[in-house]
């Protein structure tokens, strides 16, 4: 199947309201394009140097809309400001705060999600779920970042439906909007429990190659 008529499946299926960011990453800019002109305009990416090449060399396509997935560190940040139109990723305030310092400087704001480890898991990204609140508030205080929603990842070997209603309930609790769950294995059980951003990556692009280094 080309990545078209995976793009169209997946549209298919996927309710009104739910947002399909294709994640893109170690795809090259060509299979972005494709997808691009495809009608796909929500695209992910977890590496801000993969990102940064493949950002530059599509610069010609106006309406593509970037969000930053990945684990950022604090001194990649200033790459990312005013080119990313989102963040799913802030799980710290030091994060937060550098979003904000280096989106001002250019004039624009992020809109960004809380990124909770629900899994409690040693090894990934997101704060923990009692610290939301005070990352919430952090954010709201900071001029140039608006808080959008809660994001995160089950733990691969737990049925992910547990994690995805206790991140719905840290949502609700914040007030905010969106919910940025689901990936190419699991989007439909997110879905069910209320996803309103899902990150679709092998299911478009087909599969990965192992990423080097
Ligand atoms: C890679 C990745 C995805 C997409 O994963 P697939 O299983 O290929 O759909 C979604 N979210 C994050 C944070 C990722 O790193």
């Amino acid at each position: 199947m080309s990545v078209a008529a995976r793009l169209a499946a997946l549209r298919a299926d996927l309710p009104a309201g739910v947002t399909l960011v294709a994640v893109s990453k170690t795809q090259p800019a060509a299979a972005i394009r494709e997808a691009y002109e495809a009608g796909q305009r929500d695209f992910g990416e977890n590496y801000a140097q993969e990102w940064r090449e493949k950002a530059d060399a599509l610069a010609d396509l106006p309406e593509l809309r970037w969000h930053f997935i990945g684990a950022l560190q604090t001194n990649k940040v200033k790459y990312l400001a005013g080119r990313v139109a989102y963040v799913h990723t802030v799980d710290r305030e030091e994060l937060a705060r550098e979003l904000s310092r280096r989106f001002a400087q250019k004039g624009a704001v992020a809109r960004v999600f809380v990124e909770v480890n629900t899994g409690g898991e040693a090894s990934k990204a997101g704060c923990a779920p009692g610290e939301v609140p005070a990352l919430a508030a952090a954010i709201r205080d900071l001029p140039s970042l608006e808080l959008v929603g809660v994001m995160g990842i089950p733990p691969p070997e737990d049925d992910p439906r547990p994690h995805f209603r206790a991140l719905r309930a840290l949502r609700d609790a914040l007030g905010v909007r969106e919910l940025s769950m689901g990936m190419s294995g699991d989007w439909r059980v997110a879905v069910e429990e209320g996803a309103t951003f899902v990150r679709i990556g092998s299911a478009i692009f087909g599969a990965r190659a192992p990423r080097a280094g």
